[in-house]
């Protein structure tokens, strides 16, 4: 058995997924409204992005046609719960008039990560969640979970690349999501609780080599490899 098959037998016994904590839980199945969701996530945890999600909601600006309209003022109002509304207030209205006529559904990886805003993060997680393409997204939980578990490690493109090889397309979407949640739970950027980690046998960070424990202990704190991947990756 592979580590990474080893991995997602331990995610699978010890995971159960709540969507509703994550963003894209409550998005319906619109690709607007699912797209805007991903993008509210961007620099933000979920539950502010669903906060700001809901707020746009309310003030039924969940259509290209309605951000383009709206004020300022009143969008940024809607996306304060996530923060920087400003910047996000105007990068909508930019995501908007570049969508308006345009079959997302249609979109490809790179015409997707044409649009303002959209990074390959938001590609592939719109990808995955509209079931267009069995992709799998990193962000910064994934990345900080499975670098320490020396799964993959690199930039997007290089850990993408080994994660698309590690695990079969029907299950990327459920190893993304508990991958996640190990990283909510147990493995923080600092200070990981690997004591209480059910990935914990299958982990470097926390079984680091005999021959070199000491430094391999050093040389994988949150900031080597447990950094945030910033806007440019999402
Ligand atoms: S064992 Fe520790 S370092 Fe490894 S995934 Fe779990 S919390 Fe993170």
């Amino acid at each position: 058995m592979s580590k990474a098959e080893r991995v997602l037998q331990i995610l699978k016994s010890s995971i159960k997924l709540d969507h509703k904590r994550f963003v894209v839980g409550h998005a319906r199945r619109d690709p607007f409204e699912a797209l805007v969701a991903i993008v509210l996530s961007q620099n933000t945890n979920d539950r502010n992005a669903i906060r700001a999600l809901e707020a746009l909601r309310e003030r039924g600006l969940l259509t290209p046609e309605a951000i383009e309209e709206a004020e300022f003022t009143v969008l940024e109002e809607a996306l304060r719960p996530a923060g920087m509304h400003r910047q996000r207030a105007r990068r909508l209205k930019e995501l908007a008039v570049a969508v308006k006529d345009k079959d997302l559904l249609s979109m490809g990886r790179e015409e997707l990560m044409a649009l303002p805003g959209v990074g390959p993060k938001t590609a592939d997680v719109f990808l995955s969640f509209m079931g267009l393409s069995p992709e799998f997204p990193i962000d910064t939980h994934v990345r900080r979970v499975v670098s320490r578990l020396s799964l993959a490690k690199g930039d997007y493109e290089s850990m993408r690349r080994v994660l698309l090889r590690a695990f079969p397309p029907d299950e990327r979407v459920f190893a993304h999501l508990a991958l996640i949640e190990v990283g909510r739970r147990w493995c923080r950027p600092r200070n990981p609780r690997c004591g209480e980690c059910p990935l914990r046998e299958v982990c470097e960070y926390a079984n680091p080599p005999q021959s070199s424990s000491s430094s391999s202990r050093i040389s994988t704190p949150a900031s080597h490899h447990g950094g945030e991947l910033k806007g440019s990756q999402d």
